[in-house]
């Protein structure tokens, strides 16, 4: 057993195993549908995660953006600790006093509608999806995507997914989606016809490269939406709960959707999501039309609970602001040493640096010092840190980053 594990984490199940005995199970029994790096991490705290060698990280990219509080935050643990004694799971056919008062704390920190409750970003836009269309007469089915967008992997929200490339061999896709210019309004004022329904977009492109609306763009959408009847969704499994440094994504625009999707942090790193609705519109969703048989469980619930107070407790927002700050200077001040950084997009904890040049050597040269980041769409590193890092922590990885940087620009 390795000597950094506490007591909690050395259990057979957990960590006992090195990186490579643990690369060798998932090549003989894990369908390999991913691209993962040769390391077996077995506990976390905060901002810092250890492998199963005793190597220990930064973390700029916890959880891929689920782990907005860091690792283990200490009251989604307790709230989990103290449900999963008391009830794991009860079905949808009964009320849970921890749902109703988790869809209460939400419905309060947005636009005050009402919540259904399932496990993930995509099933979220599943339920986004279905609701348009059950709430527009029949014969009115399309919605408005944008490219770049990025929604999840079944097949609705696939099809909803404006990237070639997660299209290719699995067609035919799902009928009814129109794909539109990001930023581009002329192009969706010409995409509306009488059969469109809906307009459904990420308020900060994410997955698509940290890409932030131009000025004026989503008081447009929902400007057209209102003229069509359209309803307007917006996607936060990325950027809600407190990501960009406000509960959710849209209150930085200036324009409230008519149905927001919610996963990824939304339970603090338990897996859960949400679909936000007005009053009027939620009664679309009628009984027998649409289920998800874990959605909302107490475990999540509490867990949701408890990220929302965690953020309030530890005045998390104004941290973001403070974060965002030092990641906006520290990242300039880089872009001015280094030719190949094309722009620096800060918004919240949502951070992306285009690139003219490849940026997946720069991730495995900024793990090698200890640093985890991403890289998405071939030259956009992205980092989604924890609201909970620390003005330390934020320097110190600028640190790593800009000498792995300029020494790639020196070489150049
Ligand atoms: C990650 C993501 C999804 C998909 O979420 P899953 O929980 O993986 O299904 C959908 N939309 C956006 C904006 C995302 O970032």
């Amino acid at each position: 057993m390795s000597t950094t594990q506490d007591s909690s984490a050395g259990t057979a199940s957990t960590g006992s195993l090195s990186s490579e005995a643990t690369v060798d199970l998932f090549s003989q029994y894990v369908v390999p549908n991913y691209g993962r790096y040769p390391i077996n991490l077995v506990r976390g705290e905060g901002s810092q995660v250890w492998d199963a060698e005793g190597k220990q990280y930064l973390d700029f990219f916890p959880g891929w953006g689920c782990n907005l509080l860091g690792h283990c935050p200490d009251l989604v643990v307790k709230a989990v600790q103290e449900q999963v004694a008391q009830l794991i799971h009860v079905p949808n056919s009964w009320h849970m006093q921890s749902q109703g008062q988790w869809a209460k704390m939400l419905s309060d920190r947005s636009f005050g509608g009402q919540a259904f409750f399932c496990n993930s970003g995509t099933e979220a836009n599943e339920a986004a999806i279905k609701l348009a269309r059950l709430h527009s007469s029949a014969d009115r089915y399309k919605i408005i995507t944008f490219q770049g967008g990025f929604h999840g992997r079944t097949y609705g929200a696939t099809s909803a997914t404006a990237q070639p490339k997660y299209h290719e061999g699995i067609g035919p896709l799902m009928a009814g989606f129109v794909y539109a210019p990001f930023g581009d309004l002329e192009a969706v004022k010409a995409a509306v016809d009488e059969q469109t329904c809906a307009i459904m977009i990420e308020p900060v492109q994410g997955e698509g490269g940290v890409r932030i609306p131009p000025e004026g763009f989503l008081q447009g959408l929902r400007a057209i939406a209102d003229e069509n009847n359209l309803l307007l969704i917006f996607d936060e499994v990325q950027t809600g709960c407190g990501r960009t440094g406000h509960w959710f994504g849209y209150q930085h625009f200036d324009v409230t959707p008519d149905i927001m999707t919610l996963a990824k942090s939304i339970c603090g790193g338990i897996a859960g999501g949400a679909l936000l609705t007005t009053a009027e519109i939620a009664p679309s969703l009628r009984p027998g039309m649409h289920a998800a048989t874990f959605g909302g469980n107490p475990i999540a619930a509490r867990a949701g609970i408890a990220a929302l107070e965690m953020i309030e407790r530890d005045n998390l927002l104004e941290n973001v602001a403070v974060l965002s700050e030092i990641f906006k200077q520290r990242l300039t001040t880089l872009q001015e040493e280094c030719d190949f950084i094309k722009e620096v997009r800060v918004i919240g904890m949502m951070i992306g640096l285009e690139l003219t040049i490849d940026g997946g050597p720069f991730v495995k040269a900024c793990m090698e010092q200890g640093l985890l980041i991403n890289c998405t769409q071939g030259n956009v590193i992205r980092f989604l840190p924890a609201m909970n890092l620390t003005e330390a922590e934020a320097h110190q990885g600028c640190d790593i980053l800009a000498e792995v940087m300029k020494q790639a620009n020196n070489a150049e």
